[in-house]
């Protein structure tokens, strides 16, 4: 029911934005949202569309909030030295308009400053808001407040956002909160004290502090990863969400005088899975990032002449494939996978310890079909079973056990066989454990959205966003 009013309601909005394009024009984008899933090409989303339509028993795809917009297009990635681009220089282009070469953060080929559009807001005296599922001085968000020649240089890219100064910053933590190379250069956290950034942890501290202060940085508590939320498969009760962090930003970016806002948000561990190669963990991510969206629906619905919401992504990651030579698909295989290859890896990590890895066969299939419902709802064939004891037989003889690494991850071997084995029966393949320069998806919708048709480069998306907001 609730979908069919989506449906219906962006029918009828797609009918009135083409037809009154002409009124639109007088019209500014006061509050802007800019989505940005890393590494979510276009079979990310049309996989998570086609895994919910299996879900419900049918062949055919359940929408998407935001795949759903009026406004959809692709746009080229490639960076100004590499077809392939990275998070840096795709991160560079989404948000200065410029293309540039790869780990490149806010500078151009000749490492001289660009300036985003976040910063282009603030100067036209828009609140501005960078947040991210991952840490705020990784490459994606630090495209738009931070000029750094590299993407790894983390504690410089933190000394440069209280230079950008915006209103709110969300995510993880911060990867380099000292200085390597200079012993003695200030901590960040010192220097945020300093440039009057309030610091919160946890949805429960923001709420606290929201009224009482003008400039926020809002992490995860202490104790948990300062590299990243944890995927949305493993989520537990107290971990802070996307949507916690957009439902944050839009009370923080609108509290006391309405001057507008620019917000930035980034899905950034849809990348994360993806290099890991592991399918049900991405679906979920981008259905975790479409709840954080569908909160930027409900505030452009009560602001629709003056908001814009656009969705896109850097670069696809890992060359997701649906259908591996069978005219079919078997992507519900994968609600049977409960937690992530990462999760299911220290699952077996801890077996190991606890056991002093005297881990039994009957160990490892009790926690692959409470894990991943091997020998229970999946059956398995007899290679896939045989694959599965030689590596039980590889991987506890005593020896040394090579693990399985990923750009983010060094797994246990046996959690990454699992799940390639199931992205298998789901018949979901894969190209490699890197970007690939497949067209990424742009979705829009509200004042300027119409600008978003034709085949588009990356560059353009920002350069759209600045006509329409009048910046
Ligand atoms: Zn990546």
């Amino acid at each position: 029911m609730k979908r069919r009013f989506y449906v219906l309601a962006f029918a009828f909005i797609a009918f009135f934005s083409f037809t009154t394009a002409g009124v639109a024009q007088g019209k500014q984008a006061k509050y802007v949202f800019y989505f940005i899933g890393d590494g979510m090409g276009v079979n990310q989303v049309n996989g998570t569309e086609m895994y919910l339509g299996e879900l419900q028993g049918k062949i055919g795809t359940v929408p998407l909030c935001f795949a759903s917009f009026p406004m959809a297009t692709m746009a080229t990635s490639f960076s100004a030295t590499n077809g392939v681009t990275d998070s840096a220089a795709g991160g560079t282009a989404l948000a200065t308009g410029e293309k540039t070469y790869n780990s490149a953060i806010g500078v151009n080929e000749d490492t001289t400053n660009i300036y985003s559009i976040a910063v282009k807001a603030k100067e036209a005296g828009r609140r501005v808001g960078i947040t991210t599922s991952v840490s705020i001085d990784h490459a994606t968000p630090a495209a738009f407040y931070a000029h750094q020649p590299s993407r790894k240089m983390y504690y410089e890219i933190a000394t440069d956002l209280p230079k950008a100064g915006f209103d709110f910053y969300a995510g993880s933590g911060f990867l380099q909160p000292t200085g390597k190379k200079d012993k003695n250069a200030e901590n960040i956290y010192t220097l945020f004290d300093k440039s009057g950034y309030t610091i919160t942890k946890g949805f429960d501290e923001f709420n606290m502090k929201c009224q009482q202060t003008d400039k926020m940085i809002l992490m995860q508590k202490d104790g948990k990863d300062n590299a990243s939320l944890p995927f949305a498969i493993d989520r537990k009760a107290d971990d802070l969400t996307l949507s916690q962090i957009t439902e944050s930003a839009i009370r923080f970016l609108t509290k006391g005088e309405d001057k507008g806002f620019f917000l930035m948000v980034e899905g950034g561990k849809i990348d994360w899975a993806c290099h890991s190669n592991d399918a049900a963990t991405v679906f979920q991510e981008v259905i975790d990032m479409d709840n954080a969206v569908k909160l930027a629906y409900d505030f452009y619905q009560k602001h629709p002449d003056e908001t814009l919401i656009v969705i896109t992504a850097d670069h696809e990651t890992g060359g997701i494939v649906l259908g591996k030579g069978p005219y079919k698909l078997n992507l519900k295989a994968l609600a049977n996978q409960k937690i992530s290859q990462e999760a299911l890896s220290k699952k077996i990590n801890e077996l190991r310890k606890n056991k002093k890895n005297q881990v039994s066969w009957e160990d490892i299939q009790a926690l692959l079909k409470e894990n991943m419902g091997f020998w229970d709802a999946i059956t398995l064939n007899e290679k896939q079973e045989q694959l599965l004891k030689e590596e039980y037989q590889h991987s506890f003889s005593g020896k040394e056990v090579k693990m399985k690494e990923s750009e983010y991850f060094k797994d246990e071997p046996m959690a990454a066989l699992a799940k390639e084995i199931l992205n298998d029966i789901a018949l979901v393949g894969w190209t490699s454990g890197g970007h690939s320069d497949g067209y990424v998806p742009v979705f829009a919708i509200g004042v300027g959205a119409e600008q978003f048709h034709g085949r588009i480069d990356n560059t353009d998306i920002p350069k759209f966003i600045s006509k329409a907001a009048g910046y």
